[in-house]
């Protein structure tokens, strides 16, 4: 195939080169100057049509059929495309690098795009698949209740209470998830600031006592000496400490202890640590804990009120400060869940 740049050119350099080389040639007196002319001609035509096809179309070519794989969102091919390796050469290099940098910035895009919709689409799935199981079990009791259990004095208050605990737990899993969405989409912002953790930690134990009494186990806290004020958002760490300490007890047989440890480190730091001798973790389970309604033990988990959002939550919110939740566990001896926050400046 021809290149109708390449000849459009060619013909131009013809068609102008022939008045000319006819005036030189009669100037000179040679012989059949308008045959030798059209010689000439022909011969400088061709000779733009190569140079202008081999500096020129081919590279407009390559930039031509890049974004055609761009349009039909072809980017497997992307990666074949020979792009002219020094951008600097000419201008036409540098367009033909351009377009094969959106190329690359799109696939990027519409990668990004398919995991969300991924990620979406199995979030809804597993929020409605959690939903469920309340609602059916509050609508199985209503129903046998109303059906007649009410009157029957044996099981009445325990249906009763049954359906009082799935509507707890669509309630905690309701709460969970608006936690999660605000925390996903930007729109809880942290607001750190100077604060006392030994406070904090006094706060959080009285709150777990009843739970953690009913669970038979011990909740206790360790400061370590000369802890600075740290700085973060302090209902937020508040809700980071809740959640882990509310697992320790969850997660570990009756007569444990789940204790949490706050010492300063040598960078400037203060570390956090929640510390149990519970039922432990195993190691292929350890990355995936803070995915969203993962869990080891799923009829514990529940059993326990879990929702299977409390990791991911604390992660959120550890990201939000730029932290790090770190996980130390073994099956059969207990867990250490920590994080550090800055030292406050005094
Ligand atoms: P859940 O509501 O199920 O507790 P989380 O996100 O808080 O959800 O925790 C995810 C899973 O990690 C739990 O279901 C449990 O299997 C495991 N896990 C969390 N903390 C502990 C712990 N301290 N000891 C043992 N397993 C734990």
């Amino acid at each position: 195939m021809y290149n109708r740049l390449s000849l459009k050119i060619a013909a131009w350099t013809a068609g102008l080169m022939y008045p000319v080389c006819i005036g030189l040639l009669v100037v000179l007196k040679v012989r059949w100057p308008w045959v030798v002319g059209a010689i000439f001609a022909l011969l400088m035509g061709f000779v733009t049509y190569a140079v202008v096809y081999y500096t020129v179309a081919e590279r407009l070519e390559l930039a031509r059929s890049t974004l055609r794989q761009i349009r039909k969102r072809r980017f497997d091919n992307l990666e074949a495309t020979h792009v002219p390796k020094s951008p600097k050469s000419d201008e036409l290099s540098v367009l033909v690098r351009q377009v094969y940098r959106t190329g690359l910035a799109m696939r990027r895009e519409i990668d990004e795009l398919k995991r969300m919709e991924n990620y979406r689409r199995e979030f809804l799935g597993n929020v409605s698949h959690e939903l469920k199981t309340p609602i059916f079990a509050i609508q199985g009791f209503s129903e046998t209740l109303l059906d007649g259990a009410l009157e029957d004095p044996r099981v009445n208050r325990s249906f009763v209470d049954k359906t009082l605990t799935h509507a707890h737990r669509l309630n905690a899993l309701v709460q969970d998830l608006t936690e999660i969405s605000r925390l996903e989409t930007g729109a809880l912002k942290m607001q750190p600031k100077a604060f006392d953790i030994e406070d904090l930690v006094g706060e959080v134990t009285v709150e777990l006592e009843l739970q953690a009494q009913q669970n038979d186990v011990t909740l206790t806290y360790r400061m370590l000496p000369d802890l600075p004020p740290v700085l973060g958002d302090r209902d937020r760490i508040r809700q980071v400490l809740v959640n882990l300490c509310d697992n320790g007890v969850k997660y570990s047989e009756a007569g444990g202890t789940v204790e949490i440890v706050a010492a300063p480190v040598p960078s400037g730091e203060v570390k956090i640590s929640v510390v149990d001798d519970g039922i432990g973790i195993a190691p292929e389970h350890l990355s995936r804990l803070t995915e969203r309604f993962y869990r080891i033990d799923k009829s514990r988990s529940r059993r326990a009120g879990g929702t299977g959002l409390g990791l991911a939550i604390v992660k959120h919110i550890l990201e939000a400060h730029g932290r790090k939740l770190s996980v130390q566990s073994r099956p059969g001896h207990g867990s250490i869940f920590s994080f550090s926050l800055d030292a406050a400046k005094k």
